[in-house]
């Protein structure tokens, strides 16, 4: 465990750190507690899963990370790798609702970040043919999205996620739309992704998915009650 003790706050190591971390919902006189003073830092190098039952605070979190959501307390701390606007060069996000725009195939759902920011695009392996190949998506490249399954939008939306190569990748539930095989190609790509230097979030309730993390932190109830790094994280800590 590690959740606890550590002044998250001031972990220069960190890709981004959040200390004390809370968000409340309004539900007509009631108050949900979704997040209640969560502390978690996120390193490059592995890939994380949020693991937790349904309502347990997952979405709530990402979408804090990614800057989608404002909480009610707490501290969020993005490390020196990150700019400060979340931009796609720095934080690249994989939403439930993937958020593929309709008008555009997919070959220019993932060229978009560099088309938004064509300075920001890296030189090197992760091309979009690349990263369609990757995801066995090529196939697809000069259709609409509303014209490929689920399955293949959710593929789409992790290549766009990536192709700014983001420091901080966060993916809510980025396999759900996945049959089986494919949830191994795309969590592969994202272990990738995560041992090239990035740091990788992902929500799932999948035990396969959970089983091929680096680390796993457990939410229950808007709470961290659990935190364990695989014994052959790079990160693991002694003891
Ligand atoms: P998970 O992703 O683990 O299923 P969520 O973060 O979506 O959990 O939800 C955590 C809790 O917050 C749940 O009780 C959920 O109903 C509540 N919640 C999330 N978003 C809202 C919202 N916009 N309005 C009201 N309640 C919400
Ligand atoms: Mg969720």
């Amino acid at each position: 465990m590690i959740a606890n003790g550590v002044d998250h706050d001031t972990d220069p190591a960190a890709v981004v750190a959040v200390d004390g971390l809370t968000r409340r919902f309004r539900r007509g006189r009631e108050t949900v507690v979704a997040l209640d003073g969560v502390g978690l830092a996120l390193y490059a190098g592995e890939l994380t899963v949020a693991a937790g039952p349904s309502g347990s605070g997952k979405t709530t979190l990402l979408s804090i990370l990614a800057g989608l959501d404002r909480p009610d307390g707490g501290r969020i701390r993005y490390g020196d790798r990150m700019g400060p606007l979340p931009t796609w060069r720095h934080l690249g996000f994989v939403p439930q609702s993937l958020a593929l725009l309709d008008e555009l195939t997919v070959r220019e759902n993932i060229e978009l970040p560099v088309l938004l920011d064509p300075a920001a695009a890296p030189a090197g392996d992760w091309s979009t043919d690349r990263l369609m190949e990757l995801l066995e998506i090529t196939h697809l490249a000069d259709r609409y999205p509303a014209l490929i399954s689920g399955g293949e939008q959710q593929r789409t939306a992790v290549a766009r996620a990536v192709r700014l190569r983001p420091a901080l990748l966060l993916g809510d539930e980025p396999t759900g739309h996945q049959d089986r095989g494919r949830v191994d190609l795309v969590l592969g790509m994202l272990r990738g992704f995560a041992y090239a230097g990035h740091s990788v979030l992902i929500s799932s309730h999948d035990e396969a998915v959970i089983a091929g993390a680096d680390r796993v932190v457990t939410l229950a109830d808007g709470r961290i009650v659990g935190d364990r790094r695989a014994t052959y994280s790079p990160h693991s800590l002694p003891g």
